[in-house]
């Protein structure tokens, strides 16, 4: 089997939140793509709860993109405590680290539900599975404890 490079981290070691780079892929003309662990949880100690974390999700789809050049996609980590951040280029992780932060704060102090993009039956395939209070609190939490630039110690929080 293909090995996987987030099975491979040591999850016991991390010190969440935090934002890693996982990966430079490159292809055939040398166009990069990286590919960002945005880990908003302390892995194994807590989870947001599905709700939050979808509502989360829709919000900040649209907020780093105003917030970040080049975003493909971000999109939440099965066990919950985080998302998987695609981006074209090679963007410095002090500036991912910035447009994540400016996304929470929004989600924090100023998202009304108006505000939540994509909560229709016909934009989603779970609409009545949303929570802005959730969202709201859980990224109070996140920028609290401070967003780390590395994943191993608490750097620039
Ligand atoms: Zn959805």
């Amino acid at each position: 089997m293909a090995e996987v490079e987030s099975f491979t981290l040591d999850h016991t070691a991390v010190k969440a939140p935090y934002v890693r780079l996982i990966s430079v892929e490159r292809g055939p003309r040398g166009d990069a793509i990286s590919n960002f662990d945005v880990r908003f949880v302390q892995p194994n100690e807590g989870e947001i709860p599905t709700a939050g974390l979808h509502t989360i999700e829709h919000l900040i789809a649209a907020q780093l993109r105003d917030h970040l050049d080049g975003v493909i996609d971000i999109s939440p980590f099965g066990c919950r405590t985080g998302f998987h951040l695609i981006v074209w280029g090679e963007p410095a992780v002090v500036d991912v680290v910035a447009g994540i932060r400016e996304s929470l704060r929004f989600i924090a102090e100023k998202a009304e539900w108006a505000d939540v993009p994509g909560v229709s039956a016909v934009e989603c395939g779970n609409y009545r599975d949303h929570s802005l209070h959730s969202a709201r609190e859980w990224s109070k939490v996140i920028l609290d404890q401070g967003i780390s630039l590395d994943a191993f110690e608490r750097v620039g929080v």
